[in-house]
């Protein structure tokens, strides 16, 4: 790859393309909401975005903007570029958090704005929405701020 190549690269992160399922959920990005599907029978959230309830099997799904707060339950570092936008952005962590909502109710993220040192299974963490391209915002989560103690009682799976 040349200089050149991998200037332009640089600046184009791969891009989701939102479908009918997902328009919803880059929308709330958008506007600085971070909205999950809720069953309207049983009122259990599914994420990620689907047309059944994964607990009740109800189709009668509808977006709810959520608190954006959670807590780490995996991450991981990645060391090696898949794509030229991250070569310079290499390590960089890959995190599953767990929105205090409901347990088990996770999504894939990266954790910004922490020492790498710091980041720990548990920590409680908030929503931030990032401009990473120009087309492009997404939810990413940083160390919380609020200061309130976060619950990471997970009655289903511990
Ligand atoms: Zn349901």
């Amino acid at each position: 790859m040349t200089m050149t190549e991998r200037a332009t690269a640089l600046n184009t992160p791969p891009v989701p393309v939102p479908t009918a399922l997902t328009e919803f959920f880059w929308e709330g990005v958008r506007s600085g909401e971070l909205r999950i599907l809720r069953c309207q029978a049983c009122r259990y959230f599914v994420h990620y975005p689907r047309p059944l309830c994964n607990k009740c099997g109800s189709t009668d799904l509808a977006p709810e903007q959520v608190s954006g707060r959670a807590v780490v339950y995996s991450y991981t570092w990645a060391a090696q570029a898949f794509h030229p936008y991250f070569v310079d952005r290499v390590p960089y962590n890959i995190a599953v958090v767990e929105l205090v909502e409901q347990p088990g109710l996770r999504m894939t993220t990266n954790v910004v704005d922490c020492p790498p040192q710091t980041l720990r299974t548990g920590m409680a963490v908030e929503v931030v929405f990032r401009q990473v391209g120009p087309d492009l915002v997404l939810p990413l989560f940083q160390p919380d701020t609020t200061g309130e103690p976060v619950s990471t009682q997970n009655e289903e799976e511990r």
